[in-house]
């Protein structure tokens, strides 16, 4: 059960016609008409991946899935974000996805003409044994564990779990109770296919990509250990030739950055990922992907890259695990309306057990201070001594915002498959929605630790 979508499409304004990369294979005759592959069979008819209408897609591809519930061996979407907006959609909906398998007749909120075809084999006959299994297993209370229960067959879950996908890795957890693989085959960009992981059972922390020699020529610039630039150019100009090092030439533990000219006709095009050389296959160099150059929050000197700030939130959030609270999403901002500024983080919270109080906001308050107890040296310097970095504040968001801002997002263009939530936000619509969610907010109540060494 792999849910993947397509967006629709646009025109430049010169009239070429635009779109997503994957929806590019979805629509084109490599994916249409492959050739049947018994072990690599998709639950989705292909007409509901081919629909425009996300809900639309989701409703009928998870229809399809749970028909199929007994022969699913492999759960699955592109991005680990979008497979669990899936889990959520299902959490909302499961009573309306068991009418129609009770009845045998697709919602007629399913207007597109060819779901509607495709799902009528499915749903030839009334199912009421399949529809009393499924409402059975849904209707209790704590969802974890459920996909194991709603798909008993199914051995891993596959998706882009590394890199900002990282921090959804708990919750997949969560839901498979821990029982499934979470497998990250791939390393991939609209502008090139970059490597495969050749040991898909890793585990989410070890998996390195091996670049495909032939997809594209590749170089790096090479980067200091925090992923700052060495060389003395500005971040967006054109690398000189003399300082890129070619994939032969990458040495072991070293940072670089990915530079790749592609057959499309991309030359020394900057991708903006920072990657890590950790073993070789062979002659092979293999790379652990570790964030993308240009996500950084800064408010004075100090300058907060993607991991930075993934490490700072993961030591921070395991503080409410003993509340039976699961942190299930958050981004940045740097906000600057006051003097100082001071760094914002919007989290969206997930009470898993039956504890529903809400939380102490001593637990909030520390942590706020356990993530800049995480931050650099320069942060806490500029928090602490320099005071030219305000209270870190955490800003709490009813549920659903994380996926409201997605939505926002995928109106501006964003494409269900690729999208990942960015870490800090700047646009003002995004954060005029975040805003509008606050349901509480909560400051370090202390200076984080600093001292000179
Ligand atoms: P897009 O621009 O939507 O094609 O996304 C391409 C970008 O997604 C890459 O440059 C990476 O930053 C990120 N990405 C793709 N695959 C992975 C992966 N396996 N792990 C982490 N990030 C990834």
């Amino acid at each position: 059960m792999y849910l993947y979508f397509v967006k629709a499409e646009k025109s430049t304004p010169c009239g070429l016609p635009a779109r997503s990369v994957l929806t590019s294979y979805y629509k084109s005759k490599h994916f249409k008409c492959r050739t049947h592959d018994p072990w690599n069979d998709f639950t989705s008819p292909d007409q509901t991946i081919l629909c425009n209408d996300i809900n639309q897609s989701m409703h009928c591809q998870l229809l399809a899935g749970l028909i199929h519930r007994r022969q699913v061996l492999r759960l699955g979407a592109v991005f680990a974000s979008a497979f669990l907006r899936a889990i959520s959609f299902l959490e909302r909906n499961w009573r309306k996805l068991c009418d129609d398998i009770r009845n045998g007749q697709l919602n007629s909120f399913i207007t597109d003409p060819s779901c509607r075809s495709s799902m009528s084999t499915l749903l030839s006959s009334p199912d009421p044994c399949l529809a009393d299994e499924i409402s059975k297993i849904c209707s209790q209370k704590c969802w974890k564990g459920i996909l194991c229960k709603l798909w008993p067959k199914a051995k891993y879950i596959e998706a882009v779990v590394t890199g900002s996908m990282a921090q959804y890795v708990p919750a997949l957890e969560h839901y498979c109770e821990g029982k499934l693989h979470l497998v990250c085959t791939m390393y991939a960009s609209s502008e090139c296919y970059f490597g495969v992981n050749l040991k898909p059972l890793s585990d989410p922390d070890d998996v390195a990509f091996t670049l495909l020699p032939n997809m594209g020529y590749f170089e790096f610039i090479p980067l200091g250990h925090n992923g700052t630039l060495l060389m003395d150019f500005d971040e967006n100009e054109q690398v000189p030739n003399d300082k890129l090092v070619d994939l032969v030439n990458v040495k072991i533990g070293c940072f670089y950055e990915l530079v790749i000219t592609t057959f499309a006709g991309l030359y020394r095009y900057r991708v903006g990922d920072v990657l890590q050389v950790v073993a070789f296959h062979n002659k092979a160099p293999q790379f652990r992907f570790i964030c993308r150059r240009n996500v950084v929050i800064s408010i004075d000197s100090e300058k907060t890259n993607e991991e930075d700030l993934h490490r700072s939130v993961t030591m921070s959030k395991k503080l409410l695990e003993p509340y039976d609270a699961l942190l299930v999403e958050y981004t940045s901002y740097a906000d600057t309306c006051s003097v100082p500024g001071h760094y914002v983080l919007y989290w969206e919270i997930l009470h898993y057990g039956t504890k529903g109080d809400p939380l102490d906001p001593n637990v909030l308050q520390e942590c706020c201070i356990a993530v800049e107890e995480e931050l650099d040296y320069v942060y806490r310097r500029c928090r602490t001594n320099d005071k030219s970095v305000g209270p870190l504040e955490i800003r709490v968001v009813e549920p659903g915002t994380f996926e409201a801002l997605m939505d926002l997002f995928i109106t501006k263009g964003a494409s269900i498959n690729q999208y990942k939530t960015p870490r800090c936000i700047k646009s003002k619509k995004a954060l005029k929605l975040l805003k509008s969610k606050v349901s509480a907010s909560f400051f370090s109540p202390r200076d984080p630790k600093w001292g000179p060494n």
